[in-house]
């Protein structure tokens, strides 16, 4: 498996670095979202924050969604297909559901401008290749990429400028792919807040069915018994959830759309995983059946660790801490500049962020 530290291998010396250096220059003329939601929006929003983009463009399903963008001041223009957006932009970021990536790619395709860099935000990274790389013409670059950080929120309204501070962001380009097109992708993801891996794209579906698919899959599974265990489900299970469950419910309530799709397009990994998860429930159902309390501490014991080393790494939220705390790259809170678009918005507030 191909993994290498982006540093490395772009020659740069430190995100902070290139950050500081081109602060004050977009890294890109303009920006054509497609898709406005969660993912799309908060790009939209720290673009707009930190001055990433002459232009942003839009394109979104829906009027609603569209005339939402417009009037937050996400973008400076929407459109009603991909293709339109896409149209002499020299970013394209496909913010939208990973089942609708072939056709965004094959519309697309035609009208891409010499030296477009088309990127993508998608939760899976093989399959987005396969739907996209054919449909991009010489000249034009693709730099597949996965923010790992989001919310059970979804749309316009639900994205805020900091959903990316301190997450990675995960690219996954082939070895032919343009260095310098990387570079830019890169420089935008970390002027976004994110600190930025390279990594190959079967590893990525891997590592990420084992700590954020399998997750999810867990959690509807649970929420989904619950809610047919009829006899304590009603009043009790809403009751009593801060036992457990009240977390569960939370990923649970997650887009369905988009984890649909997360599940039909890595598949393989997904089933991988969970082969792996039954045994080891399995082993864990026979330990209480005949009562081996030293197996169960010592899983225990272990599992605790590992939660505190999701908190030094700074990706996760402690009880009470009201909010993220990132160790890396923490910053100053920025002023509002009078602009819809850079504001916190009241989902963040009322949001748990998450690696996604
Ligand atoms: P979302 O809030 O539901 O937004 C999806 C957007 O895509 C909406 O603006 C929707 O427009 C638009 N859209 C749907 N079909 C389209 C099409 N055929 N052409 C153009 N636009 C279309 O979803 P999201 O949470 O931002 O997720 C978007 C992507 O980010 C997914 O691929 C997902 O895997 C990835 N991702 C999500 C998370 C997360 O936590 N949510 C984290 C990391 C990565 P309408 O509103 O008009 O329907």
């Amino acid at each position: 498996m191909r993994r290498v530290r982006l540093s490395s291998r772009l020659n740069v010396s430190s995100g902070d670095a290139v950050a500081r250096k081109k602060k004050s220059a977009p890294v890109f003329g303009t920006v054509a979202l497609v898709g406005i939601g969660l993912i799309g929006s908060s790009l939209a929003r720290v673009m707009r924050r930190e001055g990433l983009a002459e232009r942003i463009v839009g394109c979104a399903r829906t009027r609603r969604t569209r005339a939402k963008a417009r009037e937050l001041g996400l973008v400076d223009a929407t459109f009603a297909s991909a293709r339109q957006a896409a149209k002499g932009a020299d970013l394209i970021v496909i913010c939208s559901p990973v089942s609708t990536y072939a056709a965004i790619g094959e519309t697309i395709g035609p009208v891409l401008k010499s030296g477009a860099i088309v990127t993508d935000v998608g939760s899976v990274k093989r399959a987005v290749i396969d739907a996209l790389a054919p449909h991009i013409p010489d000249g034009a670059h693709l730099v597949p990429g996965h923010p790992v950080a989001g919310t059970e929120h979804s749309g316009p309204e639900a994205g805020f400028a900091e959903l990316f501070e301190g997450r990675w962001c995960i690219l996954t380009p082939d070895d032919a792919t343009d260095s310098s097109a990387v570079k830019r992708v890169t420089e935008l993801w970390r002027r976004a807040g994110s600190r930025v891996e390279i990594m190959d794209a079967s590893h990525h579906d891997l590592v990420l069915a084992v700590t954020s698919h399998l997750p999810h899959l867990i959690a509807y599974n649970i929420v989904g018994t619950a809610a047919d265990l009829e006899s304590v489900t009603e009043s009790e299970v809403f009751k009593y959830s801060a036992g457990g469950f009240r977390d569960f419910t939370r990923i649970a309530a997650s887009d369905p759309v988009m984890w649909r799709d997360v599940f039909l397009h890595n598949r393989d990994a997904v089933l991988e995983v969970l082969g792996r998860f039954n045994e080891d429930l399995s082993a864990l159902q026979r330990a209480i059946r005949w009562g081996q309390g030293d197996s169960l501490e010592e899983l225990f014991a272990r599992t605790r660790a590992i939660r505190r080393g999701v908190i030094e790494a700074g990706q996760a939220e402690e009880p009470g801490a009201g909010g993220a705390k990132p160790k890396a790259r923490a910053r100053p809170a920025k002023k509002n500049r009078g602009n819809a678009a850079g504001k916190s918005s009241t989902a963040r507030r009322s949001t748990s962020r998450s690696g996604r």
